[in-house]
């Protein structure tokens, strides 16, 4: 039974880094010409109407709409250029009434004739939205399927896939063992799909503490015993613990990201990115953000 619904959280700070993160990333696999493959294995409903009651949480209004209103003020001065880019890709939608576009959409705007997607959905509303959304796409592929075992059975790429790519893991983690199938995902992508960049969306929540370190430490030893270059990044906005925010309650105090062969520049680009989203989104003195990652990066 799927009671996570999106709908309720899009565009929050978490969706801001997140795809901030993503089109970071996918920027670089259009440099060339060579096709590349995008997976998503748990890809939403790929556009949210930020005018709808489900957008009442507020969440969206403490995150994109706050950005937005910054980048609409005209001074653009102190806005990175990652930021910048990201924007670019939500000014998209947005102008036909604060539509906000989820990872399949994002990744559909750099998505070329020659490049493959391949997006699972379990939620039959969201695939619904899914189906309608990319009624056009030929490369497009959507599959009403569980997306870690999707993952299981056909990465690494076989067949006509392109061989390099991005897979983005990004369960909603209702169930404590989503934390254990994005570990044992990661591990096998990073020793099998070697020409795959990782992109692996965790929450910081107080009551999994354990849960998370022990995934991020899977990962990073894992990576360092296979010589693969990692990046962690986290953005925590206020202290730990369940809050109220305008009549919801949260438990979602942060957002980390672990990238698994990430470009050369990310460590840069979060340097600048983090410390930024960090004086938009912090709500109280313990924010921070943080970013560590292999020694060679
Ligand atoms: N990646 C999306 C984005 O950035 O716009 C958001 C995804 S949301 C955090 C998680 C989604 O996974 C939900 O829409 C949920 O219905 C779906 N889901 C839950 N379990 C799943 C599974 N085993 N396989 C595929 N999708 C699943």
């Amino acid at each position: 039974m799927l009671g996570y619904r999106h709908g309720f959280h899009a565009g929050n700070f978490a969706d801001v880094v997140k795809h901030s993160v993503l089109v970071m990333e996918l920027g670089r696999f259009v440099l060339k010409d060579t096709p590349f493959l995008y997976f998503d294995t748990h890809g939403g409903r790929g556009i949210y109407d930020l005018n709808s009651e489900w957008a009442e949480t507020g969440e969206a209004e403490r995150g994109i709409k706050r950005l937005l209103s910054l980048s609409f003020s005209g001074d653009s001065s102190g806005i990175p250029d990652s930021c910048k880019f990201y924007l670019d890709i939500v000014k998209k939608t947005w102008g036909s009434g604060s539509v906000y576009p989820g990872s399949p959409l994002i990744a559909s705007y750099f998505i070329r004739e020659q490049d493959y997607g391949v997006i699972s959905e379990l939620h039959p509303k969201d695939f619904k939205a899914l189906e309608n959304l990319f009624r056009h796409s030929r490369n497009i592929h959507l599959h009403f399927k569980d997306g870690f075992e999707r993952c299981r059975s056909l990465l690494p790429p076989r067949g006509n896939m392109p061989k390099r790519g991005l897979l983005l893991l990004d369960p909603s983690y209702e169930l404590p063992e989503d934390y254990s199938l994005v570990q044992e995902a990661v591990k096998r992508n990073i020793k099998t799909w070697t020409a795959g960049t990782i992109l692996l969306w965790y929450p910081l929540i107080e009551r999994r503490a354990g849960l998370i370190e022990n995934l991020k430490s899977g990962i990073a030893d894992f990576a360092g015993k296979e010589n693969v270059e990692w990046l962690v990044c986290e953005l925590a906005v206020r202290k730990p613990g369940l809050t109220e925010r305008d009549g919801h309650q949260t438990s979602l105090y942060g957002t980390g990201m672990i990238i698994v062969r990430p470009g050369w520049k990310t460590r840069d680009k979060l340097e600048e990115l983090l410390p930024f989203y960090q004086k938009i989104f912090a709500e109280d003195d313990c924010s921070y953000f943080k970013i560590e990652s292999s020694g060679s990066l």
